[in-house]
């Protein structure tokens, strides 16, 4: 169980795939469950049309950022570069939700975490956020 008490951080991600692919949150389950995973490994998935998908729920540890699953939520937009405008108003609203939940969780990049090396999401998440007030 994900203790709500512990939600440090919220954690933005891309799926890493083609811009042009419409990907859904099953076809993420499966790509996970292909790594051996118990199924999809974020709690949000926002869609290249801008739907918002459940994944893990929310008092369930994810798998999408090493060594901080236990402490963080993850919401993935489908994509790599060119997100649309309907995915980053979805994105605000995940955000939001959480942080009235969650108010002392930070909002970060995959990428920020010091461990990785992966881009992921590919866009600077604090200026986005400063950019849209969160
Ligand atoms: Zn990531």
């Amino acid at each position: 169980m994900l203790d709500p008490q512990k939600i440090a951080y919220l954690v933005v991600h891309c799926s890493d795939t083609a811009d042009d692919e419409a990907l859904t949150g099953c076809d993420i389950h499966q790509m996970h469950l292909g790594f051996g995973w118990d199924g999809v490994g974020y709690h949000r998935i926002i869609g290249r049309d801008g739907v918002i998908e459940h994944g893990r729920p929310d008092y369930w540890i994810g798998a999408h950022v090493k060594g901080f699953n236990d402490v963080s939520l993850g919401v993935c937009l489908i994509g790599r570069h060119r997100f649309t405008d309907a995915q980053m108003q979805a994105l605000e609203t995940v955000l939001r939700g959480w942080k009235s939940t969650y108010p002392a969780a930070k909002i970060v990049g995959h990428c920020d975490f010091d461990y990785t090396d992966k881009t992921c999401p590919n866009f600077d998440v604090a200026v986005w956020c400063r950019k849209w007030g969160l």
